[in-house]
């Protein structure tokens, strides 16, 4: 999967996407990401990509041409690609999103505004998705960009070195990720859970489901109703509901 990323501030993305798990699913082509300057699209000496808001008002505008000239550029080698606008007006972003944007398979542009707007021709005519990381305001859209290629690579099969790391991660099964301990088993008088040293894969099993669920109800409540449950879960929620009074 390609990602073709248009900002002002491509130096951003060269320290987070030359490290650690993303780096190596580059290094092995499962995915590729290209850093484009939107600075570069632009036609005039000072290489401008923004002006003031038509109407007054405070901040700057991103101009539509430099954007419309990336993004043309971008797909003038034919390949089908999805272009989607960072913007906390958008669709917040989740597990399930990421999880099939992982799957179509599809290259994605990415556009990072910044400044106080951008140019609602852009949106109107260029973008098939706007994407929001959250209900709060930040400087750019990096960040979020950043926060979607590392959220969706690692779905990918291949990047993760055990694939059973997603499977088990918080959200996957609609409820948080079980309580992990690694060595020692005593560290200043607090123990690991001795259910976790027994060595009883079933007793371990069915450990990490109950205490899942007791973060789940405890942490996030509202994660509980939407989840997807057995009846030996409903079970379980009844005990917890029951020990945590
Ligand atoms: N005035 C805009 C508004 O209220 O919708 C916010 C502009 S924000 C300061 C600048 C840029 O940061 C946005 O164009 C967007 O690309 C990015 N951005 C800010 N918050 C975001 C969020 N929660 N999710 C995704 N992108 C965000």
């Amino acid at each position: 999967m390609k990602f073709d990323i248009i900002t002002i501030f491509p130096e951003i993305f060269n320290a987070y996407l030359n490290e650690s798990i993303i780096k190596r699913a580059i290094n092995k082509k499962i995915i590729e990401a290209k850093v484009h300057n939107l600075r570069d699209f632009t036609a005039d000496r000072h290489r401008t990509v923004d002006d003031y808001p038509y109407g007054g008002g405070p901040g700057m505008v991103m101009k539509p041409e430099p954007f419309f000239n990336a993004v043309e550029t971008i797909k003038s080698d034919g390949i089908p690609r999805r272009t989607i606008m960072l913007s906390p007006q958008g669709k917040v972003f989740n597990q399930g999103m990421a999880l099939s944007m992982s799957k179509e398979t599809q290259d994605m542009i990415l556009i990072c505004g910044r400044y106080e707007a951008v140019d609602e021709r852009v949106r109107e005519n260029l973008v098939d998705e706007e994407i929001s990381i959250g209900d709060y305001i930040l400087t750019g859209g990096e960040l979020p960009a950043l926060v979607i290629i590392d959220t969706v690579a690692r779905l990918i099969p291949g990047v993760l070195g055990d694939e059973r790391s997603n499977e088990e991660e918080s959200f996957t099964w609609g409820i948080l990720d079980y309580p992990q301990y690694t060595r020692p088993p005593e560290f200043r008088g607090l123990m690991v859970p001795e259910v976790l040293l027994s060595g009883n894969h079933k007793d371990i099993s069915n450990w990490r489901r109950k205490e899942a669920l007791r973060r789940t109800i405890l942490k996030r409540p509202d994660l509980i109703g939407r989840a997807l449950l057995t009846d030996k879960d409903h079970k379980l929620v009844s005990e917890i509901k029951e020990e945590e009074g």
